[in-house]
């Protein structure tokens, strides 16, 4: 059940966090502060992912950051502790603490950062403080190239994911998932559960008729890395009044409900890596590994791409050029060259040692 739910990540947006004149909207934030610190004081335990850095900067700066990553990075350097500050104001009011912590996907990744990580965040929670997290756009470039800023959707679904939490509510301008683009037709419905995300469900965000409808493609993504996760999802609109409190109603926004749980492991490597290499087998291997759930073997191995060493996560494509599985590689790419289309008997002979029988053993390999 949702009103269960202990651990909530919520991810607020830019859009919610401004008023028109590019300004924060501080009768927003406030009423966020007051309802979170309500939902905290019910003994839920709250992290949040905060955009509004490069927005806030840049209106300090009086610059106009389109078209620039580097403005934007020192934008959002500017802006990151004028947000921060204001948070930790509203939220001291409340006696409540909070910490800052600035991420990259990159730190998801890396395991051992991934996991320290992890060890602090849960620190953090156990010393009931709120964790207050954004993307570290000052030293990663990359994380503000995304065309539609909306990138701190799929963080903060990580974040849960990771985490162990058990519902992202994604706050946002928009009162949720609608049956069809609610700006072109009046009559459109808003679909307040979602059992599942559905190639159908998923042709609703990305629709051309959906363009009016900014960010839903990274929203639902976000909510399905999450479901996936086995946590649920909720997108809601921040302009409703007291949204926060109303998050578990059913009449609030759109829910996902939550499908099977991968394993920590497993959702380390299905999301949030960086894909080293790309590995493509014959169809024997495919249908073993999707029916049969079994390793992959050098004898399935086709071709390779990229350079990886072993320990790194690589995609693993069919032969019509479909992605269908991630895993860790138990070989680097040099040697996968060498004995990819051998039989496993054989790696030793020509390696001339052998860590595994598989290139990717089961338990490093997950469907995507
Ligand atoms: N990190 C960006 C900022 O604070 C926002 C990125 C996003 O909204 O996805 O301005």
């Amino acid at each position: 059940m949702i009103e269960n739910s202990k651990r909530i990540v919520f991810k607020f947006g830019t859009n919610i966090l401004r008023n028109e004149d590019g300004d924060i909207s501080l009768s927003h934030l406030y009423s966020f502060i007051e309802d979170l610190s309500y939902l905290y004081k019910q003994g839920k335990e709250i992290l949040i992912v905060t955009s509004g850095a490069v927005g806030l900067g840049a209106k300090k700066l009086k610059i106009d950051t389109s078209g620039s990553t580097t403005l934007k990075q020192a934008a959002a350097s500017v802006g990151q502790p004028l947000l921060m500050g204001i948070w930790q104001d509203g939220f001291e009011k409340y006696g409540i603490t909070t910490a800052q912590i600035l991420l990259t996907e990159e730190d998801f990744s890396n395991r051992k950062k991934y996991l320290s990580l992890r060890l602090t965040l849960h620190k953090l929670l156990e010393n009931k403080v709120i964790p207050i997290i954004n993307q570290n756009d000052a030293v990663s470039p990359s994380e503000l190239e995304h065309a539609s800023f909306s990138d701190n959707d799929k963080l903060s679904s990580i974040v849960a994911s990771k985490l162990d939490a058990n519902l992202l509510v994604m706050v946002s301008d928009v009162d949720g998932l609608f049956d069809k683009n609610p700006k072109l037709y009046p009559d459109a419905k808003l679909i307040s559960k979602v059992e599942k995300i559905t190639p159908k469900i998923e042709k609703l965000a990305s629709g051309a008729s959906s363009g009016g409808r900014g960010g839903m493609i990274t929203k639902l993504t976000g909510a399905k890395v999450a479901t996936s996760s086995g946590l649920y999802a909720k997108i809601c609109n921040g302009k409703t009044p007291n949204i926060i409190r109303k998050v578990f109603d059913d009449n609030t926004g759109t829910l996902f409900l939550p499908q099977n749980t991968l394993s920590h492991k497993k959702r380390w490597i299905a999301y949030a890596t960086n894909i080293m290499g790309k590995i493509t087998v014959n169809d024997g291997a495919k249908e073993a590994i999707i029916k049969s759930q079994k390793s992959l073997l050098s004898i399935g191995i086709d071709d390779i791409e990229g350079t990886f060493k072993r320990g790194e996560i690589v995609s693993v494509y069919d032969k019509k050029g479909l992605e269908f599985a991630r895993g860790i590689a138990s070989y680097s790419s040099e040697d996968i060259e060498k004995i990819k289309g051998h039989h496993s008997d054989e790696i030793c002979n020509i390696l001339g040692y052998k860590f595994d029988d598989d290139v990717i053993i089961k338990d490093n390999l997950v469907l995507v």
